[in-house]
């Protein structure tokens, strides 16, 4: 079902954050937003792994349930519970090392050896505090008296991070942002952690910065051994830090595996749309630029299948029709925008009249024409058959008959948006979940060498 790494500091396994939807004074819950819903991996120690994916995937919500900043609605995180430590199951299949069922005492414990790092360094600091005592501060509260050990500990550690130990008695607002970030995590650093959650650590950052950070980030977390969850939204950020990358969309992950791995031979076409977003020195050496257009659907009413298959330029075509990879998207597109009545032809009509000095010549060829041209449908499919259907599906549209309109397009379907992938596994701890990579290729060729 996934990786399993030998002894791992941390294993998370089947983890679901569900946020309820609730109406009226009753708050009646009448939904859910599966924000993270069922993802499961191993971190090995000393190593990083990457959480990787587009803005609203589920990476921070995913980050502060296993930290436990948020309580998990189901599954494990089991921290340092390897064979190593000793510990198995209880006799009820629990596991006492599980993050998830830890009581006061226990979390209080689990804090110290597990640190999180936020994009914005300020939210660590407190702008009235000296940043020292910000973080010596930290050493107090887990029975560090003596005070003149704690200064050492945290001059010693800011020099570590590549500041002054002067810089003990200055406040926050006299640091730049990369300064800042590294204060944050001098702070993340000083309890001596094993493990470090860094949720997008340097996005906030100025890009010219960034690269330091991160080198110091890798220097550090050789330094102390640490393990680490490195969460970003971008892939060029991750190749440099991580051992290991875990591609996540709409509160799955996709795709897993060796960072070189994945980012020579992508498996699923959402790391591969990522992929191709990264900016390349050698530009004949580009691949396929892949536009991943629109964002990520809401979580509270995912798409049915594969949940990426509504932005997904490798999705399946039906048997019946054979048109251009490129058209096939479209025209799914087309379909599904009809139907969720984000198409007005009425209001086409009226724009396209505003502009045109004889409204009259606005007739229904027009709003046709306009309609193929914005939703990137060609002139003519080049598959008859489609194209007949389409045809069709735009004079009812035009005419007002928007069930009609449905009705037709409702021919274009997908084994994508019935079937939910299962993982394929493409050997040394590399997965990927996409109905393309099925074993036996009913769908079709494999994914194509590029
Ligand atoms: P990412 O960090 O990858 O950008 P998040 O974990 O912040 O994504 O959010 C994932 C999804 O969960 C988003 O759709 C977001 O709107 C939703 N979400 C996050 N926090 C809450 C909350 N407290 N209540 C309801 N929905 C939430
Ligand atoms: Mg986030």
């Amino acid at each position: 079902m996934f990786p399993v790494t030998e002894d791992p500091i941390l294993s998370v396994r089947n983890l679901k954050k569900h946020y309820p939807i609730t109406q009226g004074i009753l708050s009646r819950q009448v939904g859910a937003a599966k924000a993270v819903d069922g993802i499961s991996f191993d971190i090995a120690e000393g190593e990083t792994l990457g959480l990787v994916g587009e803005s609203g995937c589920g990476k921070s919500t995913a980050a502060s349930s296993i930290i436990r900043l948020e309580e998990a609605t189901e599954g494990e995180v089991i921290f340092n519970g390897g064979d190593r430590a000793g510990r198995s199951r209880n006799g009820d299949g629990s596991h006492p090392n599980d993050v998830t069922t830890f009581d006061d005492e226990e979390l209080k414990a689990f804090r110290r050896d597990a640190q999180m790092i936020f994009q914005d360094p300020s939210s660590s600091l407190d702008p009235r505090m000296t940043v020292g005592s910000s973080v010596a501060e930290l050493l107090l509260v887990h029975g560090m008296t003596d005070k003149q050990r704690r200064r050492e500990i945290v001059e010693d550690l800011l020099e570590r991070v590549g500041l002054e130990a002067e810089y003990y008695d200055r406040y926050p607002h006299e640091f730049s942002g990369g300064q800042k970030q590294r204060i944050a995590l001098a702070r993340a650093l000083v309890l001596n952690p094993e493990f470090i959650v860094a949720d997008e650590p340097v996005s906030a950052l100025d890009v010219s910065i960034r690269a330091e950070i991160l080198s110091l980030l890798n220097d550090i977390q050789e330094e102390f051994g640490l393990s680490m969850l490195f969460i970003s939204h971008d892939m060029s950020v991750v190749r440099e830090v991580c051992d290991r990358v875990a591609v996540m969309y709409l509160g799955e992950i996709v795709e897993i595996g060796d960072t070189d791995e994945v980012f020579s031979n992508p498996q699923h076409p959402y790391t591969e749309a990522l992929l191709s977003a990264i900016p390349r020195p050698d530009p004949s050496a580009q691949r396929e630029n892949i536009e991943l257009k629109g964002t990520v659907p809401s979580p509270t009413n995912p798409p049915s299948g594969c949940k990426f298959h509504t932005r997904c330029h490798m999705v399946i075509q039906s048997d019946e029709f054979d048109l251009e990879q490129e058209r096939w998207r479209a025209l799914l597109t087309f379909r599904d925008r009809v139907r969720s009545g984000e198409v007005d032809p009425e209001s086409i009509r009226e724009a396209l009249a505003l502009e045109n000095d004889d409204p009259s010549s606005i007739d229904d060829e027009t709003i046709k024409q306009e309609l193929r041209m914005e939703f990137d449908l060609a002139e003519e499919l080049y598959d008859p058959e489609a194209e007949s259907i389409l045809q069709d599906a735009l004079d009812a549209l035009a005419d007002g008959r928007i069930e009609d309109a449905n009705e037709q397009l409702s021919t274009f379907t997908t084994p994508c948006e019935k079937e939910v992938p299962q993982e394929t596994d493409h050997g040394n701890g590399h997965l990927s979940s996409c109905l393309r990579n099925k074993p036996e290729t009913e769908h079709g060729a494999p994914l194509a060498d590029d």
